[in-house]
């Protein structure tokens, strides 16, 4: 009989687990549109959300999911038969790299595979044998939530310094933002695109859009704008309305307010780097201590604090979440197109989702329900992971 009567837990990387805070908020009735509270909401939400992005631009928010903030930063940067590049590392480099094909901009991809980093040096000599400038942007993910392998930002900064190139940089932290440390001005990002519904704890149904000034020069020549995408309106709007190019998506901005308060207010961004880093390393920790699951990037490094891509063998990850989900009420998420053992199998790779409103009751109770799944399904692993996770976050409070 299912021990699950209780409240479930989503740890899959996104949606997130909404703070009651924020649902709380959101309960209420419609607010006015065109004057009052509302309007003084959104002005304050673009300091907050700069904050978290670290910059002094541009910030715009779109009502979309992910895809959309991608489409936005294309079209409203690129014409047709522009070329960009493309670093691939799992799956969603590649997603936006072809949404970018379908809007008739030619890609030149580099594939670092499903369990490294995007190399600055290919990325320099990419950049290099483009002796022309034909290619407008170099495109990366921060963190790929398929293979939760993080990318190292101002090293793919420096490698477009290297060469010389003009290619404007431009970071997809939709899996990252408030998880894993990110400085957009500090580190030479041009244009930033994140999503609501991971590190911004809300649910999902709008991206964010963050641009400086040198990307805004590439928009005067775009040939993609469109009236609905265009970033200017929306960052520097005459009216109310053109902020959201019509009606505001009014529940989820207080939502978002809250979460802003939460997370840039009450704990501040660096204490919110340094806790997904703490999470992250109790989640590694049990990982390794069970040993019949095998972590996807091996070099700790090079490991997203959002989102840890687990692999196995004999179809124990399936077992897991199955088990955990309707056993337990823990759902844990599926693999993302990584080929395992040269096939792609949804049972041999999972991903714990770490990102967002968390806190050491919410994971250790996530690790403590993978463990028992272990056992009450007689899959042979190691002893000692709960000690494991939990020494990691003593470690939070030991070492300075
Ligand atoms: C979740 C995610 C996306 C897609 O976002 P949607 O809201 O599902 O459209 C894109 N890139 C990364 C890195 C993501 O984690």
């Amino acid at each position: 009989m299912s021990l699950n009567f209780g409240r479930e837990q989503l740890s899959i990387p996104g949606p997130s687990v909404m703070p009651d805070r924020v649902l709380a908020a959101m309960h209420r009735p419609s607010p006015n549109i065109y004057e009052g509270e509302l309007i003084d909401l959104t002005a304050s939400l673009f300091p907050d959300l700069k904050t978290v992005a670290q910059t002094k631009h541009f910030a715009t928010i779109y009502i979309s999911n992910g895809h959309g903030a991608w489409e936005a930063a294309i079209s409203n940067t690129c014409s047709k038969g522009d070329t960009i590049l493309v670093l691939v590392t799992g799956r969603f480099g590649q997603g936006w790299a072809d949404m970018a094909t379908q809007l008739g901009v030619k890609t030149k991809i580099l594939d670092f595979g499903d369990s490294a980093d995007a190399d600055p040096a290919a990325v320099t000599k990419a950049l290099e044998d483009d002796t022309d400038h034909t290619i407008k942007a170099v495109f990366t993910v921060q963190t790929d939530t398929a293979s939760s392998v993080q990318n190292d930002i101002p090293a793919l900064r420096g490698a477009i310094d290297a060469a010389n190139h003009p290619a404007l940089f431009f970071v997809d932290c939709i899996a990252s933002l408030g998880c894993d440390r990110f400085e957009m001005d500090a580190w030479g990002v041009d244009v930033m695109v994140t999503g609501c519904q991971k590190g911004l704890m809300t649910p999902a149904g709008m991206s964010f859009v963050f641009f400086n000034d040198k990307a805004d020069v590439a928009y005067q020549n775009a040939d993609l704008k469109t009236p609905y995408w265009d970033w200017h309106p929306r960052a520097n709007p005459e009216a109310y309305y053109q902020h959201f190019c019509g009606t505001a998506p009014t529940h989820h901005l207080y939502g978002l307010r809250e979460a802003l308060n939460i997370l840039v207010l009450e704990e501040g961004i660096e204490a919110a780097w340094a806790r997904h880093q703490t999470m992250s390393r109790a989640v590694w920790a049990a990982v390794e201590t069970w040993g019949c699951l095998e972590l996807n990037i091996k070099d700790p490094a090079k490991r997203s604090q959002a989102v840890t891509t687990v692999l196995s063998k004999n179809d124990e990850c399936g077992k897991l979440r199955h088990w955990c989900e309707h056993q337990a009420g823990l759902t844990l998420g599926i693999g993302l197109g990584l080929a395992v053992q040269g096939e792609k199998s949804w049972n041999n790779v999972m991903r714990i989702g770490h990102m967002g409103h968390l806190n050491p009751v919410m994971l250790m109770g996530a690790l403590g329900t993978i463990d028992a799944g272990l056992k009450a399904m007689k899959i042979p692993h190691g002893s000692g992971a709960l000690d494991a996770a939990s020494a990691e976050i003593a470690k939070h409070f030991t070492e300075s």
